[in-house]
């Protein structure tokens, strides 16, 4: 696909990156391979609007994968931050700040009676999946194809975001032992998960599923699945955990759990509690987590954990994030899906807007979609012209089929405008693809 519009500067930026780092990026879908073209390198962010080296600007549905859920730069979060890097970065020592940080939390969300601070959301999980399995003292754990919970060996296996954007079957590096207790299940289907325990008795510690999955693009969980899975696992003896590094705080004020209501074990969290810091959190019922090191067995610690900057960011968003701003984020969510629909239509394009409150994706079918499988099915391609096509308008967005598109509450009227302009083209240019 040749592209009628350059970015010199990001292209210089990436050569440079690519002498010195794999494949130029620090994480894999950053590099546009799915895409094609050349990853902007950017530079400064306000509000909606990214601006890249070559001085373009763009209107962000990206949001850093889901943390920025008040826009870029808030002037608040910003305040917090400078405040708290003035008292200095890291004590390796407790803090007030990482306190109140566990109390928001823990006030937000009901199953989480106790909460421990890591700094990312692969951390989280790792450290869920282990206290699952010393808790229980079993060895198996189930998770979904197409859920992606970082990169976390036993969690690898047919993993959404980037192994689905470059549909890699596993990861080599994984060793048979590591994912050998992994067992992988389809997406929404009850049946799958009951006929896994009948198979297994007394050896599954856990079930592991994204709370609302987001990373084979959107896919809501069915009526009655995560209800489904929380008593299949209470009946089993097993620890039923959900990850919400990309719902919690994203989808309303407790995340999916304020939405369906399902009470987990364990839960994990990211994004948006960091404020755009590496901060994430995994937490649950007091007894499990009365396991952990040091009041139980089962090890789990981080020098940066709870850093004083990224709890001070984390706390003020979280503090900002009352029912207005979720409000505002769901009604801008609900007008884009509306806009990118016509636009589709408008063109005779096949897809399916599918959105769990404001997360959202398009998928290129008309088909329903409610696994990964399904997903997969899609013409991407399509998805291709059309990103590039956005990117050329001034409109960014996450550069894979694969992955949910996300708002903030700074996506005002003239972003939603700017958007609106670009979306004739783009489906045009969708309509017009081949594969
Ligand atoms: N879990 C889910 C549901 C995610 O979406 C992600 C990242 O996208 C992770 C876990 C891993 O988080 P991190 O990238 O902070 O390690």
């Amino acid at each position: 696909m040749a592209y009628s519009y350059e970015a010199p500067v990001s292209q210089t930026l990436f050569d440079r990156a690519s002498l010195v780092t794999p494949g130029g990026v620090n994480s894999p879908v950053r590099a546009f391979r799915a895409v094609g073209g050349t990853p902007r390198f950017m530079v400064s962010g306000t509000g909606p609007y990214l601006t890249d080296a070559d001085g373009r600007e763009y209107v962000d549905l990206v949001c850093s994968w889901g943390p920025m859920i008040l826009g870029h730069s808030h002037p608040e979060v910003i305040a917090a931050v400078q405040d708290a890097v003035a008292r200095g970065t890291s004590f390796g020592t407790p803090g007030e700040g990482e306190v109140a940080l566990a109390e928001e939390i823990v006030a937000r969300i009901e199953p989480v009676e106790q909460v421990r601070l890591v700094s990312s959301g692969t951390e989280a999980t790792m450290s869920a999946i282990r206290l699952a399995r010393g808790f229980t003292g079993r060895a198996k754990i189930v998770k979904f194809a197409g859920c992606y919970h970082g990169h976390v060996d036993a969690l690898l296996a047919a993993a959404g975001s980037g192994v689905a954007t470059f549909g890699l079957p596993d990861t080599p590096g994984v060793t048979g032992a590591q994912a050998g207790d992994t067992i992988v299940l389809p997406y929404n289907d009850l049946e799958a998960v009951r006929a896994a325990f009948a198979a297994q008795p007394g050896e599954i510690a856990c079930v592991i599923t994204e709370a609302s999955p987001g990373n084979m693009g959107v896919v809501p969980p069915l009526d009655g699945f995560n209800a489904g899975l929380k008593e299949i696992c209470a009946a089993n003896g097993a620890l039923y955990i959900s990850d919400e590094v990309m719902t919690g705080f994203r989808t309303s004020r407790a995340g999916w759990y304020g939405i369906d209501g399902v009470r987990p074990d364990l839960m994990t969290f990211g994004k948006v509690m960091g404020g755009g810091f590496p901060a994430a959190a995994f937490g649950g019922r007091a007894d499990v987590m009365a396991h952990l090191a040091p009041v139980g067995p089962v090890y789990q610690a981080g020098t940066l954990s709870g850093n004083p900057v990224a709890t001070a960011a984390g706390l003020a968003q979280l503090r900002l994030l009352d029912d207005a701003a979720y409000t505002k984020v769901d009604a801008v969510s609900a007008e884009l899906r509306a806009l990118v629909g016509e636009a589709l239509t408008k063109e005779g394009v096949a897809h399916t807007v599918s959105a769990a409150s404001n997360m959202f994706s398009v998928f290129f079918t008309d088909e329903p979609v409610r696994n990964y499988e399904d997903a997969k099915k899609q013409e991407a391609f399509r998805f291709t012209a059309f990103f590039h096509s956005m990117l050329e308008q001034g409109v960014y967005l996450p550069p894979s089929a694969f992955e949910s598109w996300f708002v903030s509450t700074a996506h005002d009227a003239q972003a939603v405008e700017r958007i609106a302009a670009a979306l004739p083209a783009a489906a045009r240019a969708a309509s017009e693809a081949t594969a």
